[in-house]
């Protein structure tokens, strides 16, 4: 019994790609059975492809606000507003042409006691009559895609979204995919304060067979810088996934004047843009308590 319902063809759909025939070619519907079991696994698997999963974080919009979502690299988690498109990065190794294979994304409750209850949106959100619910067909999902080609599966209460793989850009290292979620963390009949996991997995479009897998943690709030920062102070900056230096470095206390600096080593780019905002962050947090912060020192001094 094929208990997918696919969506490609609805109105939706013809809004954003006229070429449905196309995308229904491409994206065949197979069995879901192997891949929207009750308890869906959620250890991290690169397989054979090395496929990988980030957060592209945005420095800011063009009138100087920050962007409406925050990705913590040292607590692996992404903190965005509802209805928000985020851009997510896959990396991958080619291996035979990457059109035959597909990302599902779906979201599943961290918590082992919650793991095999599909996460639901809350009721109010459901609402047909909402303004951002008119003219979609997919207002059960939690988690949904701003791609341009795209399909819905829903096996009971268990509903993911699929975007085909297509061959990485020239000069790129990575696939982008926008997603936002629908629903808030703390909506009562929905996921009622519990915590959720985003589960991309990479699949052979025929078989279904799953040849990677990863998560991230995703908490949808209203403020999402604030609560990046609450958690961070909590765990400690850069206590995960860092290297013991870097974590003495960076959790150290700060020079006595600015006679000493620290230099933080980073890896990559958007390490460094992460790094850098928080960096300046501290200094207009410091600055508003101590204004004679980050002055140049008297004469004598120099
Ligand atoms: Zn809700």
């Amino acid at each position: 019994m094929d208990m997918i319902r696919s969506d490609v063809g609805s109105g939706v759909m013809d809004a954003v790609n006229d070429d449905v025939t196309a995308v229904e070619q491409f994206i065949p519907v197979r069995s879901p059975v192997a891949r929207l079991g009750s308890a869906p696994a959620v250890n991290r698997w690169p397989g054979v492809h090395a496929f990988q999963v980030t957060v592209y974080q945005r420095l800011g919009t063009p009138a100087g606000r920050q962007p409406p979502y925050a990705y913590s690299r040292a607590a692996g988690k992404l903190y965005t507003d509802m209805l928000v498109a985020v851009p997510f990065r896959f990396s991958y190794t080619a291996v035979g042409d990457p059109r035959r294979l597909e990302i599902r994304a779906q979201p599943v409750y961290l918590d082992a006691q919650h793991v095999q209850n599909p996460v639901r949106r809350c009721p109010h959100h459901q609402d047909a009559a909402l303004m951002s619910n008119v003219q979609s067909q997919h207002v059960r999902h939690v988690l949904q895609t701003q791609h341009a080609r795209f399909r819905y599966d829903e096996n009971g209460d268990r509903c993911s979204v699929v975007v085909p793989l297509e061959p990485l850009q020239p000069a790129t290292d990575h696939y982008e995919v926008l997603y936002e979620f629908t629903c808030m963390n703390t909506c009562v009949g929905g996921m009622n304060r519990r915590r959720i996991l985003a589960l991309f997995t990479l699949e052979e479009c025929e078989t279904g067979q799953v040849l990677g897998r990863q998560t991230i943690e995703v908490k949808v709030c209203k403020c999402p810088h604030r609560d990046l920062k609450a958690d961070e102070k909590r765990l400690g900056l850069g206590r995960i996934g860092d290297k013991p230096d870097r974590k003495r470095r960076l959790t150290s206390s700060p020079p006595a004047s600015c006679e000493q600096r620290l230099v933080v080593e980073v890896d990559d780019e958007e390490m460094f843009r992460a790094v850098t905002e928080v960096r300046d962050s501290m200094r207009r947090y410091r600055r508003r308590v101590n204004p004679q912060h980050g002055q140049a020192p008297p004469p004598g001094r120099q």
